[in-house]
Order: structure tokens, then C-alpha cells, then sequence
């Protein structure tokens, strides 16, 4: 399917920032919402926007105090105020500064880089020390030569959307630094890394590291939808760690915060118009409404929700196959198995909040909101969180038909993991050494710094074509990749 629109932009969808040359990403004109915010722009969007002109430069010597009196002078169309003032307490949202500069190296007046903390698709990130305030942050470099325009579509998607966001369980922008070559993003800085790397180390979580986990995601997940935005490639890689710490019945609890909004989206418009149709994401972590190009929503991320809470409590993808074809065939089937022995010691409450989040059709899907109320979730098993009107209760029961008799087994399975969460404890994530990694689609070794894949798939050899199916047994290391499309061939 082409989108004549295309036409008028040779070098890059405007509905999702894609190469059109790749051919990676053809999405139907008006009906995918996608925020595409030019660089000037970008800049204006909620946020307070700063100028440093080549003057500056001979002005380096000088304190920082009058470097940013200088800044706040040659303030164009924008709120005067001195850096001095800017601090997390009193920047609110949408108020994000973002500075000009003639010299991306001017940064370094105000910041003392230091280790690398790792390689992202746009560019390295940094941690960095305040020069003022002695406070540590992440700083996203990207040259926009090298990043080229598709992917510096993403990045000012993101920063947008940043932008317009503040939770607890969602990374902070701090600030915004931009020359003509190239541009910072200050981010807060999450000095355990990725969530992926904490739960390869572990094996996986127990049930009630999960569910602090997936009520952290589910609480942020649920704050973006409230506000029309869609993650669309939610995934263990894109959840930071900022600290963690081992409790008294020896579980880690984890702050995490959702990062990677490059293929987010806010929508906008009626509920028809708020539909998209591109094909994005990560494989194993898509929804089968996305892998088909339906018209999909929301509800997408909250089947990833479902991925991710399955790979956190086994250790491995709830599909996995060696064709990107039995893959998608498996994800739109939707049949979750609990079959390896490691399931034994999950509740029935967390196995039916999984079927509830793995729904396949999206309608009958829990939603983010519903989910926050989930018994498995809150772990509330006095109060019922049971509808309380009969069009929810006919929802509820289409979801979950067999919900009376699982309750009831669910109950009696809370109340030990309520009342002592310790009794969780032979649910201790395992140590156990990992197995190398099947190659399988959606889970690629390649530290490649694009995200953007084409649609070429990587079988290995190896192995028998045959589908792996649902994997219960690997454990991966290794990092899934972005898909990020058009319609795909079928
Ligand atoms: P990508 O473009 O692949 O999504 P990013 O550019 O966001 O990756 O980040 C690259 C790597 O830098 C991440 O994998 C992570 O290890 C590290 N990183 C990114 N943001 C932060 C942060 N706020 N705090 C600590 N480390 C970070």
C-alpha cells in the first residue's frame, strides 16, 4: 500500500519519519497521527528556548554566571530567564528548556563529560557532572550529519514528546542543547541501565519483582494513554533502571523508568482518526493488530506490557520462531503456554493477567486503566476489583470467561503472596548460567546502532526450520531490534 502523500517529501514519510528510499515505511496518508515536528519547531513545543551566538565563544573564560546573562540577552521570542533558575522543582512541564548554540562544544562549559554509557541509534550517551550543581546526568549526543534526517525525525519526536511528559516511572528531559551540527539531550540518569541487563544477569524475576516492575510500567503506560500518547515499542531494552535495592525478604526492587519514545506517538483527533497503521515496533514484543497493519491503537503497548511481564517471570519470549512468518503465525494465534517448570511457582492470578493483557483481539484486551485496578497487580485480594456495571461485567466476562473458578483459585493463591511476600521466596530468580541465545527473529545479537530494519530475516542456519515455538527454556542476551515499516508482505 502507497501513500500518495509520500510523493511530496522524496526523502522521508512524514506520518513516521521513515526513509522513504528504504522503503522501510509506507503509512497511509491522514490516518497515522504521527507527530512530525520540524527542528524550529520542535524547539517551541512546550518548551523555553535559548540562543548562543558565536560571540559566546570568546566569552568562555568568563564566569557562568554572566555566560548565561549573555544566553538569557539574546533570548529571541522567548521566556527571559537566567539557567540559574532552571532546576528539576521548578521547570514544569512543557517548560523544558532548550538552547540554542553556535558550537555544540559550548556544552562543556556547564557539563564535565565522563564514562560512556552506551551506544544508542543517534549516538553516544554520556554521563556527565553539573559543573554548577556537582548533579549527574545522561547526555545523548547526536551529530545530525551522521544520524542523517529519518532518524533525526525520531529524535525530535522524542524530545517533543518528552517534552510533554513528567512521571515518576518515565525518564526526565532536563534540557535540550542544540547546535547546527549537532544536539544534547539531558536526561536523567539511571545508573543501573537497562532492565534487559539486570534480568539477564538474574535469569529472571520472581512473581513479586514482577509485579513492582509491571506496576511501575503499568502506572506510566497508563499516564501516556491518559494523554493520547503511544509508546509503540515498549520492551525490556527501552525500561531503565535509575536504582534498585535488595528489600528484606531479599527482592529486588527496582525503579524504573519507560525511555525510547523515537516511535511514539500522540494522537490526535476523533477515535477513527486516532487509528494507526504503521508497522512498528519489535517483533516479539508486537501485538498481533500491529503485525496484521489493522487499525490499532493504544491498545498495542498494553500487549507488550504482556510480553514483558512474561519474559521478567520466565526468562524467556512467550513466542519465539526462526521465521519472521512462524513468528507473526504464533503471536496472532496468541496461545500462551506455562509449560516450563518455572511457571509451577507462578500464582494463577499473574497467569490470568497475562491472558488478560495477551489478548488477541485488542477490544477485549485489558486496558492500561483497567490494569491498574488488576488484583494481580495491586495484590489486593479483599477488595475485589470487580466491575461494577453489567456492560463491564459482559466485557469482563468475554475476557475471562472461566474468571469465577480462577478467581477462586487465584485468591487462595494471593493471600500467601499478599500476607508474606517472602513465600515467594523458592520463586528466587535463578542464577543459573544462561544458554546461548537462538537466533530468532525478533531477538538479534547485532549491537548495529540503526533501528530501523529492513524486512529481511536472519534464520540461522543451524537450527531446524522448524518453529521453535513458545520458548520457555532460552534465556536471551541478546538485544531485540526495531522494526519500524510499512505494511508488511504477508
Ligand atoms: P537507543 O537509541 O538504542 O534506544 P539510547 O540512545 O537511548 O539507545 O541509549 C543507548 C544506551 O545508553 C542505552 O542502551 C543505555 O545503556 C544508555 N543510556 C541511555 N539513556 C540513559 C540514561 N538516561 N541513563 C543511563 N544510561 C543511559
Amino acid at each position: 500500500m502507497t501513500d500518495p502523500s509520500l510523493d511530496d517529501n522524496p526523502t522521508a514519510c512524514p506520518h513516521c519519519a521513515s526513509s522513504r528510499a528504504g522503503l522501510l515505511c509506507v503509512c497511509p496518508a491522514g490516518k497515522s497521527p504521527v507527530l512530525v515536528v520540524e527542528m524550529s519547531q520542535t524547539s517551541s513545543i512546550g518548551s523555553t528556548e535559548f540562543f548562543a551566538s558565536q560571540e559566546r565563544k570568546k566569552e568562555r573564560n568568563t564566569s557562568r554566571e554572566s555566560s548565561l546573562k549573555d544566553l538569557s540577552i539574546r533570548t529571541s521570542n522567548v521566556e527571559r530567564k537566567p539557567q540559574a533558575q532552571w532546576s528539576r522543582s521548578n521547570v514544569t512541564v512543557g517548560k523544558i528548556p532548550h538552547i540554542r548554540m553556535d558550537d555544540g562544544a559550548d556544552i562543556e562549559e556547564f557539563y564535565t563529560f565522563g564514562r560512556i554509557l552506551g551506544q544508542g541509534s543517534f549516538g553516544m550517551v554520556f554521563e556527565v557532572i553539573d559543573k554548577e550543581t556537582g548533579a549527574k546526568w545522561a547526555i545523548k549526543k547526536v551529530n545530525k550529519e551522521k544520524a542523517g534526517s529519518s532518524a533525526m525525525k525520531l529524535l525530535e519526536r522524542e524530545v517533543s514528546i518528552l517534552k510533554t511528559v513528567k512521571h515518576q516511572h518515565i525518564i526526565h528531559l532536563e534540557q535540550v542543547f542544540e547546535s547546527p551540527q549537532k544536539m544534547y539531550l539531558v536526561m536523567e540518569l539511571c545508573e543501573d541501565g537497562e532492565l534487559k541487563e539486570v534480568m539477564d544477569q538474574r535469569g529472571h524475576f520472581s512473581e513479586n519483582e514482577t509485579r513492582l516492575i509491571i506496576q511501575s510500567l503499568a502506572s506510566a503506560i497508563a499516564y501516556l494513554h491518559n494523554k493520547d500518547i503511544v509508546h509503540r515499542d515498549l520492551k525490556l531494552e527501552n525500561i531503565m533502571v535509575k536504582s534498585s535495592f535488595i528489600d528484606d525478604n531479599n527482592e529486588m526492587n527496582l525503579n524504573i523508568k519507560v525511555t525510547d519514545f523515537g516511535l511514539a506517538v500522540q494522537k490526535h483527533g476523533s477515535r477513527s482518526e486516532g487509528m494507526m497503521q504503521t508497522t512498528c515496533g519489535t517483533p516479539i514484543y508486537m501485538a498481533p493488530e500491529v503485525i496484521n497493519a489493522h487499525d490499532y491503537s493504544q491498545q498495542c503497548d498494553i500487549w507488550s506490557i504482556g510480553v514483558i511481564m512474561y519474559i521478567l517471570l520466565c526468562g524467556a519470549p512467550p513466542f519465539l520462531a526462526n521465521s519472521e512468518e512462524k513468528l507473526y503465525e504464533l503471536i496472532k494465534k496468541g496461545e500462551l503456554r506455562f509449560e516450563d517448570p518455572v511457571w509451577d511457582s507462578v500464582s494463577d492470578s499473574a497467569k490470568n493477567a497475562l491472558k488478560q493483557l495477551m489478548k488477541v483481539d485488542p477490544a477485549h484486551r485489558i486496558t492500561a486503566k483497567e490494569l491498574l485496578d488488576n488484583q494481580w497487580l495491586t495484590g489486593n485480594t479483599l477488595s475485589s476489583a470487580r466491575p461494577t456495571n453489567v456492560l463491564e461485567m459482559m466485557k469482563e466476562w468475554k475476557n475471562n470467561p472461566e474468571s469465577d473458578e480462577e478467581t477462586n483459585t487465584d485468591e487462595e493463591t494471593e493471600q500467601s503472596t499478599v500476607h508474606s511476600p517472602s513465600a515467594n521466596s523458592a520463586k528466587q530468580p535463578t542464577d543459573a548460567p544462561k544458554k546461548p541465545v537462538a537466533d530468532s527473529v525478533g531477538m538479534t545479537s547485532s549491537n548495529s546502532s540503526s533501528k530501523l530494519l529492513s524486512t529481511e530475516i536472519k534464520a540461522e542456519p543451524e537450527k531446524s526450520s522448524e518453529t521453535v515455538g513458545h520458548a520457555t527454556v532460552a534465556k536471551t542476551t541478546l538485544k531485540s531490534t526495531t522494526l519500524f515499516r510499512g505494511k508488511k508482505r504477508l
